[in-house]
């Protein structure tokens, strides 16, 4: 966190594809949040606090209605993007400005909160299987009170594309086999595959170099990499060590969601639903929400 580290005189000659292995394998916790949505956190919890520029990850998956009938009532957000990734269910979500929209099976609703947004996010249905992510994803210090911003992605506007033989890739957010996703995430060019693997499929996908990244397994096992703790189950995250490759086998038929974006190395004070740098701007976004000035 030295804004001002002079740089290194040092010249990096090209380097040759380099292979991320797992540093660390993460498994979530059940918790619940809203109004008692029951959920497994994987970022955001003690074995894994952050992973700059990324603060929380959930997984809700639930056949149960009484697991998430109760939504997510209004409540705030401020200085982050909350990206919320449907694989099943349908979710209504609404703000304080009258923005509302469906959030369908295969949908992601990428939401810049910036400066303060205030919402709800309500389950559509009585019954049946509502599963998918929620991932928060920092902004910069100079981004955190930007104007709010939906992106609402709708299923068929995410392009899915064959990375290899029985290898087929979502591209939600970055790039992947020359197709560009359709999200815009300047501040962290975050990069957002779900990827299905057929068993015995492989494949190698580069991510940015520099970028945090990491792997979440939602069905079957994948090897990542070909480090000591490559070999990741359902449940299982993966954070991904420096390189520019990361490579996946599927023992078995496996879906992940590979997720990669820029660090800011900036300091964070988090308070719950508001991520800012200092102390100071936590109490302010207390005082701005209770005031109703969102
Ligand atoms: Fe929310």
């Amino acid at each position: 966190m030295h804004a001002n580290t002079a740089i290194s005189p040092t010249v990096d000659a090209p380097a040759a594809a380099s292979l991320r292995n797992v540093t660390r394998v993460v498994r979530g916790r059940p918790t619940s949040d809203g109004a008692g949505v029951k959920l497994t956190r994987v970022i955001g919890q003690p074995a894994l606090d952050m992973l700059d520029p990324f603060l929380m990850l959930d997984e809700f998956r639930s056949d149960q209605a009484s697991d998430y009938i109760a939504g997510f009532p209004e409540h705030p957000h401020r200085g982050f993007e909350t990206v919320t990734y449907m694989l099943a269910g349908r979710m209504r979500h609404g703000d304080n400005q009258g923005n509302s929209g469906l959030l369908t099976a295969g949908s992601v609703q990428w939401m810049t909160a910036g400066r303060g947004i205030l919402h709800s996010e309500m389950p559509e249905q009585e019954d049946g299987l509502m599963w998918g992510f929620q991932l928060w994803v920092n902004l910069p210090a100079k981004d955190k009170m930007t104007a709010p911003r939906y992106q609402d992605i709708a299923p068929e506007r995410i392009p899915e594309i064959e990375l290899a033989t029985g290898v087929s890739a979502r591209v939600i957010a970055g790039e992947a086999g020359g197709v560009k996703g359709p999200v815009e995430a300047e501040a962290t060019a975050a990069v957002y595959l779900d990827l299905r693997l057929e068993a015995g499929a492989a494949v190698e996908v580069p991510l940015p170099q520099g970028h945090n990244a990491f792997a979440y397994v939602y069905a079957g096992h994948a090897r990542i990499g070909d480090g000591p703790t490559s070999e990741l189950l359902r449940g299982d995250l993966g954070v991904l060590g420096n390189g520019d490759t990361v490579r996946i086998a599927a023992p078995e038929a496996t879906r992940l969601i590979l997720v990669a974006g820029k660090p800011f190395n900036e300091p964070v004070a988090k308070y719950g639903p508001f991520v800012m740098n200092t102390q100071q701007q936590i109490v302010q976004a207390v005082e701005d929400f209770r005031a109703g000035r969102f």
